[in-house]
């Protein structure tokens, strides 16, 4: 495995006695660029509230460095217009008003805590705290801070009414809804017809996304030594088909045993009764018949849940072996999956370069992809508050709970782990 990398070692053991190993489409097998990714999803959701909500286009306009505030699982308190990180006792180690640097305890009083943010206890958020996981909500945050900014500076204000920052947040969200949800209860539609996010990837997937020719190697090689591989992802069917294609090349799916396209994690985890249908073109939503069983010669379900994985291999195998998942989503992909199933899982936590030397080849690549946002929140993977050094509260998690924590598929691609 990647010698310099400091994180959990239990991946070695844990990664090659599994029957059937699961993956995430999105940041996971598909390794984005992150910094143009979240360039076009600022610009993308901007001009959808732009044109919608009659802003001017000057909420467009971002420096280099402002960039740096779309920094992942960051929390919005929409009812303080504020925008957080906090540390693994739950203590808050930085937050903005704007862009704004805000006392900590002027905010939320001596003890730095949010009351009632308990993001482990069910896989429902607080509506109150939104957590923006991953990279593509990492621009939620960054927009919601550049509302609150053009709104004060409007009003000459420091802060505005509750109710103004709980309107932002759902212009924001119809916003990112006109680009990300290309369908709605009657209908998918195709992605280039739908917003403007599908169409600039499908354009130019070069500038967005990086080839996989040596993760697909590592996936051959899984394959042939009679692993069962699958896909889970929330994403529709085409958008993956894109991504897959130009990461994997044309023939991707021959890769695959099944895929669940639409998978709903991590409701897809924790309800055993969620429909499954198989993909048909022909339908408006896609939805073929309803099954409740992997069937042989088709490969992509819509929606489903985890038995049909467990109850596949138990038939395959004629018993249920251990099964791992991998995603970047530390709560939606992992967390919740070992807690609900008896699944392994792996995140992928791209900010773990942070752990390898400054001249390490790794660690100069990752930082040119990814957005720098030292500035506006100090090192990812930990922080020091009141002289104490805490871990990031989510990298926690991935630590203290998962089955193991990488910084991209890449770091797995040593036979030695799965043989
Ligand atoms: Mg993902």
């Amino acid at each position: 495995m990647d010698n310099k990398f400091q994180g959990k070692q239990n991946i070695v053991q844990s990664v090659f006695n599994h029957q059937a190993i699961g993956f995430d489409v999105d940041h996971c097998l598909i390794r984005y660029k992150v910094k143009a990714l979240t360039k076009l999803c600022y610009k993308v959701i901007c001009q959808a509230v732009i044109e919608k909500y009659n802003y001017p286009s000057s909420i467009l306009d971002l420096t280099e460095g402002e960039y740096g505030f779309a920094l992942n699982y960051l929390v919005i308190h929409i009812d303080k217009g504020i925008v957080l990180r906090i540390a693994e006792n739950k203590e808050i180690i930085k937050c903005y008003r704007g862009f704004t640097e805000q006392d900590v305890e002027t905010e939320y009083g001596p003890t730095r805590m949010l009351p009632d943010f308990d993001p482990i206890s069910s896989i429902k958020q607080n509506p109150q705290y939104i957590v923006c996981a991953t990279y593509f909500e990492n621009v939620i945050p960054l927009i919601f801070a550049k509302m609150t900014q053009f709104k004060c500076e409007q009003l000459n204000s420091n802060q505005l009414e509750s109710s103004e920052y709980h309107t932002i947040f759902v212009q924001i969200i119809e916003g990112l809804k006109m680009n990300y949800q290309h369908f709605d209860q009657h209908k998918v539609f195709p992605i280039n017809q739908y917003g403007r996010f599908f169409r600039q990837i499908s354009e130019n997937p070069g500038l967005y996304m990086f080839k996989q020719n040596q993760f697909r190697t590592t996936l051959e090689n899984l394959k042939s030594q009679g692993k069962v591989l699958f896909i889970v992802t929330n994403s529709h069917y085409e958008f993956m088909n894109l991504t897959m294609t130009y990461s994997y090349g044309e023939d991707w799916m021959n890769i695959f045993d099944f895929i669940f396209v639409k998978g709903g994690k991590p409701e897809f985890f924790n309800n055993p009764y969620k429909q499954t249908f198989l993909l048909d073109m022909n339908q408006p939503l896609l939805k073929g018949q309803v099954v409740n069983q992997i069937v042989a010669n088709q490969k992509i379900y819509v929606e489903g849940n985890y038995t049909l994985v467990e109850q596949y291999l138990q038939q395959k195998f004629s018993s249920l072996g251990q099964i791992l998942y991998i995603g970047d989503h530390i709560m939606n992909d992992c967390y919740f999956t070992q807690k609900y199933t008896n699944w392994d899982g792996i995140a992928i936590v791209e900010e773990l370069f942070e752990q390898l030397k400054p001249d390490s080849q790794y660690r100069v690549e990752a930082e040119q992809n990814i957005i720098s946002y030292r500035s506006y929140w100090g090192n990812y993977l930990e922080s020091t508050v009141n002289n104490q050094v805490l871990k990031n509260y989510w990298y926690s998690i991935a630590c203290k709970e998962l089955k193991g924590v990488v910084r991209t598929l890449d770091c797995l691609q040593n036979q030695s782990l799965w043989s």
